[in-house]
């Protein structure tokens, strides 16, 4: 067995006490023994040393738990993997160097040359192009279908060799609101997970494993880390899709691996099986793997995350509502504003609020956006979101900028739309900012 923390084993034994997620967020992962370290060790080293070649032999057999070689796992990522599994009440957990890794480890752990997997048509762009391009690229055919979709268009999309069902809980930047039980109902009648990106939402606002989510991933460089430190991903496990039944599907978790002295992942580790697979094979093979460090500083950012996204999600709401009310805004989208199309699955999904982002239209489009961005001061321009600082981007002329009208479009991103990251700065200055930029 190659983890040895981030496999939340209370789940298989004894029930501990439940902590509040707020305890987790301080708490969670680790808990030091007698005189050890309070704050969670940096383990900056590439190797681990062994007493015989026969201990070494059982950890490459997957027999004992432990850590042999930080490409595959490191313990201080692992404690940081343990409380972000904690968080979303996973089974199992990893990191990964980037959101973007996650996303890839999540899909292709499942779906290789020849299957296919349906998306949401309204993610982020980096995802989108990975799905849409590179994946293509290897062979796996994706189908985007919008989040609004019908049961029955969901149903139409689903082929023989679909292996997965993938959306964001909130879209960036579209901030549509993804319908977690529809699409976790349609995957599951069709024996297949859903996968879904719980980036913005945080699970401090959402935990879609609550509502039918098999898989979780997320980008730990927005709000989990918060402070624009380090670039990072995480990949949790709710442990609840049942791989043997779908045997067939999943012959990479239900079938002898060569790679691995024809371990069965799916039989030997059970709620654990996606995660060991995807270290094992993957993560040995690709090595995208964050360091200790890097694992160090999202930790930093977890321990105030609950405390963050309340004030985050305050600032939002308050900015939303004032433009709402400005004649020079055509039209805003926030989920948690009264009136929002989203606003109803954002209550039942998110009651306690959403995320720190509004998207609005500048009257006037392009142009008029673009003279906007330039008086702004307590904004700055960025490309980059979920930040403790605030901050905007034009994403047609920017992120989204490979995608065509169409596919702009389809993914929910207009030319006159100016993204808003809400920080945790003064509600009051970041109005004051958008008033004087918009008047002007
Ligand atoms: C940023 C982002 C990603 C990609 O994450 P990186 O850490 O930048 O690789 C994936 N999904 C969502 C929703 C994001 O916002």
């Amino acid at each position: 067995m190659l983890r040895r923390d981030a496999i939340n084993l209370e789940r298989n034994g004894p029930k501990t006490m439940e902590k509040k997620i707020e305890t987790l967020c301080v708490q969670g992962g680790y808990t030091p023994k007698n005189g050890e370290a309070r704050q969670i060790p940096i383990y900056q080293s590439t190797t681990f040393k062994y007493d015989t070649s026969e201990d070494m032999g059982k950890l490459f057999d997957l027999e004992t738990a432990g850590y042999f070689y930080s490409r595959l796992l490191n313990p201080t990522c692992d404690l940081v993997a343990k409380k972000i599994c904690e968080l979303e009440g996973g089974a199992a957990a990893m990191l990964t160097s980037s959101g973007q890794a996650a996303n890839f480890f999540a899909v292709f752990n499942i779906a290789v040359a020849g299957d296919h997997v349906i998306s949401s048509s309204t993610i982020y762009g980096g995802t989108y192009n990975l799905f849409a391009v590179t994946m293509k690229r290897m062979g796996v055919e994706f189908t985007f279908v919008s989040p609004d979709c019908s049961a029955q268009e969901l149903e139409a999309a689903f082929r023989p060799n679909t292996k997965a069902v993938f959306g964001e809980t909130i879209a960036n930047p579209a901030l549509t609101v993804l319908d977690i039980e529809k699409f976790a109902a349609a995957a599951h009648s069709h024996g297949v997970p859903l996968i879904v990106d719980n980036t913005f939402a945080t699970p401090i606002n959402c935990r879609p494993f609550d509502f039918g989510a098999d898989i979780v991933t997320h980008s730990t460089t927005k709000y989990m880390d918060g402070h624009g430190s380090a670039v990072g991903g995480c990949i949790v496990d709710s442990g609840n899709f049942n791989w043997l039944e779908h045997a067939d599907k999943f012959p990479g978790l239900c079938k002898p691996d060569e790679s691995y002295h024809g371990i069965i992942y799916a039989e030997r580790f059970g709620k654990a099986a996606f995660i060991q697979k995807a270290t094992a094979q993957l993560m040995r093979d690709f090595g995208v793997t964050p360091s200790p460090y890097s694992a160090y500083i999202l930790n930093l950012g977890l321990e105030s995350l609950h405390v963050r996204m309340e004030r985050h999600c305050a600032n939002a709401l308050a900015v939303a509502r004032f433009l709402k009310s400005h004649p020079s805004v055509a039209w805003v989208s926030y989920p948690s504003l009264e009136g929002d199309k989203y606003y109803e699955l954002a209550k039942k999904y998110m009651p306690k609020g959403t995320c720190g982002v509004v998207s609005f239209g500048v009257r006037g489009g392009r142009s008029a956006a673009e003279a906007f961005m330039k008086k702004l001061g307590v904004y700055a321009i960025e490309t980059h979101v979920a930040d403790a600082r605030s901050c905007c981007l034009h994403p047609a002329s920017s992120t989204h900028r490979q995608m065509n009208d169409e596919e702009l479009k389809a993914a929910g991103v207009g030319p006159e739309l100016v993204r808003l990251s809400c920080g945790i700065e003064s509600a009051e200055d970041l109005i004051s900012d958008l008033a004087q930029a918009l008047d002007s």
